[in-house]
């Protein structure tokens, strides 16, 4: 049985990983990223809506 708060967890917790694995991806194929050792603009990006996930997992 799952209870609403429960997937409500799930949730945020499948937003945190596919943001985490997004940017991931991005940093093995961007050759800003890869060449400089710093985020781009785009890696900025999915970084915040990495972190903004997690704070929502965090607040649950
Ligand atoms: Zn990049």
């Amino acid at each position: 049985m799952s209870s609403p708060v429960r997937r409500a967890i799930n949730t945020v917790e499948t937003a945190v990983q596919r943001t985490y694995r997004g940017w991931i991806e991005h940093a093995s194929m961007c050759d800003e990223c890869r060449a400089t050792g710093n985020q781009c603009s785009t890696a900025e990006k999915v970084w915040q809506a990495y972190q903004a996930a997690q704070s929502e997992v965090r607040s649950l």
